[in-house]
């Protein structure tokens, strides 16, 4: 892919977590620049919804814009910053204020995946809570490399931290992977607050989800991807439909 192909796949991350819920007139994604793996691209602060390739700049690890400055970026750029940083596998960021997820960050009632499709969330989400280090003094939001910096702390080798009072943070090995996780932490967040409200829940054993974590690939990726471009009226840039080492023998067989 080239830049500009890079950006509308971006731009297209924005319209898909918007319509899917996880993202509002606030929250952003971001991807690892792949020609330059010191440097990141990020919207400038607008709602995810209208976002467009112009809007998006280029940051450093250290959240310092470089390049063309279509406006003001957003103050919350330290959390890709930081997350980059610390993990080099990590090739995309989504911050968001998930609406279902929020409860879970507030209360001490752990998430954890109750469905198949959830399972990379994993059974060891952390709660970063900024007042730990940084007083009760902040308005929650992650505006220095600081900050950042505790997050991915906090985040470790995870897929997932939730942020007390705040949202949560997602990465992926690719962007693909970044936004289908957070479709599926929001839709799992809202089934188990149903699920717990009916009673005793069963939760996804740390085999089961080790397991489904290691089958995800291009083939489950790119059905998700292709019909969220649908639903946003984005052109569908077909990825590696690639099956995963945990896919059923049956299905590997059939898709060969
Ligand atoms: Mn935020």
């Amino acid at each position: 892919m080239n830049r500009q192909e890079i950006l509308e796949e971006l731009v297209t991350a924005n319209r898909i977590l918007a319509g899917e819920g996880v993202l509002d007139s606030f929250g952003h994604v971001s991807i690892r620049n792949p020609e330059n793996p010191q440097s990141f691209f990020l919207s400038r602060a607008r709602a995810p919804a209208i976002i467009e390739a112009s809007d998006i700049m280029e940051f450093t690890l250290e959240g310092v814009s470089i390049g063309a400055e279509p406006g003001k970026p957003y103050s919350e750029r330290f959390i890709h910053a930081g997350i980059y940083e610390a993990r080099p596998e990590v090739a995309a960021v989504v911050h968001n204020h998930s609406p279902s997820v929020i409860p879970f960050s507030v209360t001490g009632v752990k998430l954890r995946p109750i469905m198949h499709m959830c399972a990379p969330i994993g059974d060891d989400i952390p709660t970063w809570d900024i007042s730990h280090r940084f007083g009760d003094r902040t308005n929650l939001l992650v505006t220095e490399m600081a900050m950042g910096r505790d997050l991915a702390a906090c985040l470790g080798e995870r897929n997932v931290t939730l942020m007390r009072g705040h949202g949560s943070t997602v990465v992926g090995r690719s962007l693909r992977e970044a936004v289908f996780t957070s479709v599926y932490m929001e839709l799992n967040a809202g089934m188990q607050m149903k699920a717990m409200a009916m009673g005793n829940v069963t939760y996804l054993s740390s085999g089961e989800i080790a397991t489904i974590e290691k089958g995800r690939a291009g083939f489950t990726f790119e059905r998700g991807w292709e019909n969220w471009c649908h639903k946003v009226g984005r052109p569908y840039v077909s990825g590696t439909w690639e099956f995963g080492e945990g896919y059923s023998r049956t299905d590997k067989t059939a898709g060969t």
